[in-house]
């Protein structure tokens, strides 16, 4: 019998995703969220010192992220996103090197701009040259166990190379030290990010506070009888049945839980624990932080829209406001900064962003701590601390990341379930995607989104991914008329 009636348990990206779907093929939906908003980790809060509506952390969205991309155009909010194709690398000093892609075919899109990036030497670009080769063919499957370090090590990388150029990329994109990360998870993401598509690593950033993004939610599920219940936690999680911390039961012909995997695993019925093989292992994950910082100051500091900087603990740096005055800072795999407090961490993210742009502070750029003279002056800063922002992606984990169903029936949604993708947007979309076939009893992969389809030089090389053949759902044209 196919399901009518659905509980969607937690109303971050992967819930929502999931419910968008079922209510698209005609089953009533009752979303339940324990917050008075949708989001989850990606989302907003109004910040009682400014008043400001701020995001718990800038939220990036890469090209190549198709499933995601086409579940805000679902929601409506497809149009609700800046993009640009390329990206700033600033060294200390201010030196900027432009990464963009240029006229050649992918995987040599990119090549250009880093044979001419001032902080990459001749050394450097060869070495790297020999790397991406190594890692478009690399089989991922065969590279779980080891980290990336290791990996990287193996092929004759510097230290120097990987701090200035490696750790930028893999530390943002999985959130975890280079010589932490499972080498198959930083190999999925260039091969999929960067060498697929010449559109795979256009940077879209959301021109709304995160939580709007799902404001067309509410109305797709009601078209089809169902809702979305804020401010309603759930207290017990069984395969046909929720229980909610006002005391209320409800039923229906299936339960997905896409609660974070810490949640899931204290919410999830104690009797099915043991009927399902999935459900042990979720208390084995780690989790990793991120550091999100918003600054304003009393004149612009950033033009560009975004930059990534050079070997500094700070990562990267978004433009947000259109004068440059609004800087939001991000430091990925932040565990250094975790202690911290707000002062602190305001002095350290001045201190790169004095270091990399010397020239806003004239030639005497301050000590960092003291007060510059001449300088734009820091009127606010607001550190968000997310100490278990993403599980970690350390070798092994792809083990214990559990399938969307189970002999107990109970089905789960997350960004940490078996979706071969990093905790990401993305990743909890295709998550949420593949609960919604299973409900609907799709064979696997029937609600995807293909991903970017790879070109034929690409393919020729010899690029490793199983993939598709989808136009991206943003093109490179309208990606470069957006640009700034
Ligand atoms: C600081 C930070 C920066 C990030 N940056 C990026 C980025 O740039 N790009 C990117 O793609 N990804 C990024 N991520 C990762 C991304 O946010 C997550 O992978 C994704 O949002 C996870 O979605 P989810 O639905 O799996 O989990 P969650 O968002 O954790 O959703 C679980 C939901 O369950 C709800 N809930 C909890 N308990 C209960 C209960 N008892 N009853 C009912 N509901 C409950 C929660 O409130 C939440 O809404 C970042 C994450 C963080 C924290």
């Amino acid at each position: 019998m196919p399901a009518e009636e659905v509980i969607v348990v937690g109303g971050g990206v992967a819930g929502i995703a999931c419910a968008v779907r079922l209510a698209a093929a005609g089953v009533r939906v009752r979303l339940i969220e324990t917050r008075k908003k949708l989001g989850g980790r990606a989302t907003s809060f109004r910040d009682v010192r400014s008043g400001m509506w701020l995001d718990n952390c800038q939220h990036v969205v890469l090209g190549c992220c198709t499933n995601y991309l086409d579940l805000m155009r679902r929601l409506g909010s497809i149009d609700l996103f800046r993009w640009s194709v390329e990206q700033h690398w600033v060294e200390s000093g201010g030196r900027t090197s432009r990464i963009r892609p240029g006229l050649l075919p992918a995987p040599l899109h990119f090549a250009g701009s880093v044979l001419r990036a001032k902080f990459l030497s001749s050394r450097d670009v060869l070495a790297l040259g020999r790397a991406a080769r190594a890692i478009m063919c690399a089989e991922r499957q065969t590279h779980e166990s080891e980290t990336f370090g290791t990996f990287l090590t193996r092929l004759g990388q510097s230290d120097d190379l990987v701090r200035r150029f490696w750790a930028p990329v893999v530390v943002s994109a999985c959130n975890l030290a280079v010589e932490r990360v499972s080498a198959a998870a930083a190999i999925q993401v260039f091969q999929e990010g960067f060498f697929a598509h010449p559109a795979a690593a256009s940077i879209g950033l959301p021109t709304v506070p995160l939580m709007r993004l799902y404001d067309g939610a509410a109305e797709l599920l009601a078209s089809t009888g169902g809702c979305v219940e804020l401010g309603c936690g759930v207290t017990r999680v069984g395969a046909g049945s929720v229980m909610t911390n006002d005391g209320r039961e409800f039923r229906a012909d299936r339960v997905v839980c896409a609660l974070s995997v810490e949640r899931a695993a204290r919410a999830i019925e104690p009797g099915l624990f043991d009927a399902d093989p999935r459900f042990a292992p979720l208390a084995r994950f780690e989790f990793s932080p991120i550091l999100g910082v918003h600054l304003s100051f009393d004149r612009p500091v950033l033009e560009l829209p975004h930059v990534v900087l050079v070997d500094r603990p700070t990562q990267w740096l978004f433009r947000k406001s259109a004068d440059g005055r609004d800087v939001h800072a991000v430091v990925s795999a932040a565990d250094a900064w975790i202690e911290l407090d707000e002062e602190e961490i305001a002095r350290r993210v001045l201190q790169d962003i004095h270091a990399c742009f010397p020239h806003k502070w004239g030639s005497e750029h301050p000590t960092c701590g003291s007060k510059s003279v001449n300088g734009p002056q820091l009127l606010a800063a607001r550190a968000v601390k997310e100490k278990r922002a993403t599980f970690a992606l350390v070798p092994g984990v792809e083990a214990i990341r559990p399938a969307a169903t189970g002999p107990s029936g109970l089905i789960l949604a997350g960004d940490y379930c078996a979706t071969g993708w990093p905790a990401t947007m993305e990743g909890a979309t295709r998550s949420g995607y593949r609960a919604a076939e299973a409900v609907l009893g799709v064979r696997a992969g029937g609600l995807a989104v293909a991903d970017l389809s790879a070109t034929w030089l690409a393919r020729l090389i010899g690029l490793r991914t199983d993939r598709g053949s989808t136009p991206p759902i943003v093109d490179n044209l309208s990606l470069r008329v957006q640009e700034r």
